[in-house]
């Protein structure tokens, strides 16, 4: 191993974790006015998962048809199975609108109307007049509508002079003697130097944790890190157990085709050809939510209706749309069928499966991005969070499509406003000694083992497993099996040993501390999922398979226990203000 590390200093008013949507807004917002904001990313800021999103951002805008924010709204709530705080989605919805067109000035290159004005699509779950049938409220950039997001607010946040720090690992938060966040320790991944940075706030937008699945959407970088930090540091996970799995992903690879490839027509298929959803969701067929549309195919698989000969995938059939339907609105997805598969969606079906997509839980925040430090009653001082690491919450239990890349923008820019506001008021807290200590100890602690288990090893355990027994469908004896795995698998990580102990651009150690994350966003989904004895949105068990508003109309919140592998749950109300939960039916 390398020698004693360097450490370096810096100080900056406001530090954002996270270059995606979320921390891309976040920084923007937070520099307005010349206050000094740092971003530091383990990615480049244009290398952001953000950039994957594909299908586009709803706001009711009215451009194709007559559209409300309150349908908006409601479409959210019911999407969400009722665990929505009704508040939040509120200034989503409307938020939305404004957020949408600012990007416009912005100079986002989104796709046209014959008339000019900003074009609109169908999405899944989105009506018009309180669920009476689809509406056109997804704004697009073709098929590229995440990447052009990332472009268009890189190139702002260049302008307002935020100061970048790319492939910088963030380990730890630095807590104040007083009980403020006062700023994080990174790695450097190029040189393995440390680096502390004092702040008065800090902001987390780390996106998802879709990698403790093997068949997931998600990139390789999406480990949970900003959860698990958070969650070490004693802040609570909000509403784990809602994790979704998307429809369409492709066969055996997870990566996914846009429910924007339904949206434009693309109907689903079983073996024989019927469109089962007809059985499943009349009045929305193929565009019904996520969460309905899994557990549909789930059935169909389950009950011999699936296809090849293992019959265990369907078919997302496109060869009755127009070819320049596919040619011009959906590019990239069509071209993902032609890589990975070798199928041409002009003349044959496309092999999918459902595929594990997005965490609905995460960080509790309020509507402002402040952390609850309690999960519901304590604000966590100069710490925010936004986007899919957090959980404000608008998603409930099952999110709408393009409903995403409204929370990351709507709440990103709420929370850059309301920490410019804070470090304009606030003092520095004192920066406590010996910051960086928890972090390098971290670090050296896998450097300087000299055998013990591998990392990848632990990691394909555990996402096969959690494939096999926190998917779609879930079940008590399952659950518990999962429980007890994981616990194996974090003590066999204690013990965890990398060949390569340069300090150097080390993406061994880069890799081994994400796994080490990603078993915490583990524990804490699989505990909050045995705990909640019912079926709402994502969280479907089999052996309680209806919704129970009497034990479970509350948000589950997982608590580091009292020994070091344990999770303490604990609820709190959802915030119902416009709309009564109701029977859920499409
Ligand atoms: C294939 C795909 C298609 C999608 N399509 C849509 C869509 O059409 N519409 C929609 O609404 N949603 C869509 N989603 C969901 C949506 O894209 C994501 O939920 C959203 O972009 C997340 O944004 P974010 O800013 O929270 O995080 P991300 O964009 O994931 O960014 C996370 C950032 O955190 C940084 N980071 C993480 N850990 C660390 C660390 N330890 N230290 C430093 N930096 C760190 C990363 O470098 C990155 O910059 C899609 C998702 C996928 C996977």
């Amino acid at each position: 191993m390398d020698t004693t590390p360097t450490v370096h200093r810096h100080k900056f008013e406001t530090v954002v974790v996270g270059a995606g949507g979320a921390g891309l807004y976040a920084a923007m917002a937070a520099a307005e006015g010349g206050r000094s904001v740092a971003v530091l990313s383990k990615l480049y800021p244009t290398r952001s998962h953000t950039g994957a999103a594909q299908g586009g951002i709803g706001a009711a805008l009215a451009n194709v048809e007559e559209d409300r924010w309150e349908w908006h709204m409601f479409d959210t709530v019911k999407g969400g199975d009722y665990l929505v705080d009704q508040d939040s989605a509120e200034i989503l919805a409307r938020e939305a609108v404004e957020t949408v067109y600012e990007l416009e000035h912005f100079g986002l290159p989104f796709s046209r109307l014959p008339d000019g004005k900003i074009a609109q699509r169908k999405f899944g779950g989105h009506t018009y007049n309180f669920g009476e049938g689809p509406v056109h409220r997804s704004c697009y950039a073709a098929d590229r509508t995440g990447h052009m997001i990332l472009q268009t607010l890189f190139q702002q946040c260049m302008k307002r002079q935020v100061t970048f720090f790319n492939e910088f690992k963030v380990l730890d938060l630095i807590v104040s003697h007083d009980g403020r966040c006062t700023g994080v320790v990174a790695l450097e991944i190029a040189s393995g130097d440390f680096h502390v940075f004092h702040a008065k706030a800090v902001f987390f937008g780390t996106g998802g944790f879709g990698k403790m699945f093997r068949i997931t959407s998600n990139a390789h970088t999406l480990t949970g890190d900003g959860n698990a930090v958070a969650y070490r540091r004693g802040v609570p996970m909000q509403d784990m157990e809602f994790y979704q799995f998307h429809p369409t992903g492709i066969y055996t690879l997870g990566i996914l085709l846009s429910e924007g490839a339904r949206a434009e027509g693309g109907i689903l298929r079983n073996e024989s050809g019927e469109r089962f959803m007809e059985r499943y969701a009349p009045t929305l067929l193929d565009l019904a939510p996520r969460d309905i549309v899994s557990r549909s195919m789930f059935q169909e698989l389950k009950e011999g209706r699936g296809c090849g000969p293992k019959r265990d995938y369907l078919l997302l059939d496109l060869t009755h749309l127009p070819p320049e339907v596919l040619d011009e609105r959906l590019p990239d997805i069509t071209d993902f069928a032609r890589t990975y598969l070798r199928v041409e969606p002009k003349s044959e079906p496309v092999p999918i499966q459902p595929t594990a997509h997005y965490a609905m839980g995460g960080i509790p925040t309020d509507n402002d991005g402040r952390v609850w430090k309690d999960g519901h009653s304590v604000i966590f001082d100069g710490f925010y969070a936004a986007g899919e690491c957090a959980c404000v919450s608008v998603h409930g239990a099952n999110r709408l499509g393009t409903n995403s890349l409204v929370d990351i923008l709507v709440f990103g820019r709420r929370a850059g406003k309301h920490m410019a506001r804070y470090v304009a008021e606030a003092d520095w807290p004192e920066l406590p000694r010996g910051a960086e200590d928890q972090a390098v100890s971290l670090v050296d602690g896998i450097l300087s083992r000299q055998s013990g288990e591998r990392p990848v090893d632990i990691r394909e355990t555990l996402q096969d497993e959690m494939n096999d027994k926190c998917f779609v469908v879930r079940n008590e004896p399952g659950l518990k099996e999962m429980d007890a795995k994981v616990a194996q698998l974090r003590s066999a990580f204690a013990n965890v040993f990398i060949q390569d102990r340069g300090r150097l651009f080390n993406t061994d150690l880069v890799e081994c501390l994400e796994l080490g994350f990603m078993l915490d966003c583990a524990q804490t989904t699989v505990v909050a999922a045995l705990a909640r004895q019912e079926s709402r949105g994502g969280h479907y068990r089999e052996d309680f398979k209806e919704r129970d508003d009497t034990r479970f109309l509350a948000h589950s919140l997982a608590f580091p226990g009292e020994s070091s592998d344990s999770v303490r749950i604990d609820y709190k109300p959802v915030r119902i203000t416009r709309f009564a939960p109701k029977e859920r039916k499409y």
